[in-house]
């Protein structure tokens, strides 16, 4: 019924997360309003993102696929690396202040349903980093089964280099994803984090 370009623009506004038809509906015709100079500049940051926006080489985290600001962070303690799965999780354990060490993103978890392996994650680069400066790794992925088999995994090949790792106590809920978690709870399983057992 509209015009093509319009059941286009409905179309991609109707893929992203928690949009239904409706809301891609009212979406577009509030673009539609919007003038010239915001659509072109909304384009244009569109066009741009692929190309401009990766990860930090050494971490994962999102960056301008330059260093990214974490690493460069002279003021954080470089005996501690956090492993979390999506740059999203290093936000949600920023924004709780009770942590001022290192971070490494994975960008995925291990998960053979998926056909997700180790070697699709950014996990080559995790090892390079433990040095002699690193004493801990604290494995921060979300209490979820393919969080846990990455948890697991990543203890295993951890530990043969030397390294205290630990894991975020329980006290998360099962199954729910870390940047879900309130700032409270973070807090808690970061204090009282584990040596993995067995
Ligand atoms: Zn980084």
């Amino acid at each position: 019924m509209y015009p093509e370009l319009f059941d286009k623009l409905i179309e991609h506004l109707r893929r992203l997360p928690g949009i239904g038809e409706k809301s891609a509906e009212r979406f577009a015709f509030f673009l539609l309003d919007q003038d010239e100079e915001y659509l072109t500049e909304f384009g244009n940051t569109l066009y741009d993102l692929k190309d401009k926006i990766g990860f930090c080489p050494v971490c994962g985290f999102i960056s301008d696929k330059n260093e990214c600001e974490l690493c460069k962070d002279e003021n954080r303690d470089r005996s501690k690396i956090l492993v979390v799965s999506y740059s999203k999780d290093v936000i949600a354990i920023e924004k709780t202040k009770a942590y001022n060490g290192l971070y490494h993103v994975l960008n995925g978890v291990i998960s053979s349903k998926k056909g997700i392996y180790p070697d699709d994650l950014n996990i080559e680069a995790l090892l390079k980093r433990i040095d002699g400066e690193v004493k801990e790794v604290i494995v921060a992925t979300s209490p979820t089964f393919d969080g846990e088999t990455t948890a697991l995994y990543l203890d295993k090949i951890l530990n043969s280099k030397g390294v205290l790792v630990t894991r975020l106590a329980s006290g998360l809920p099962m199954g729910a994803s870390l940047d879900y978690a309130d700032e409270l709870t973070l807090i808690k399983a970061m204090n009282n984090r584990r040596k993995f057992e067995g």
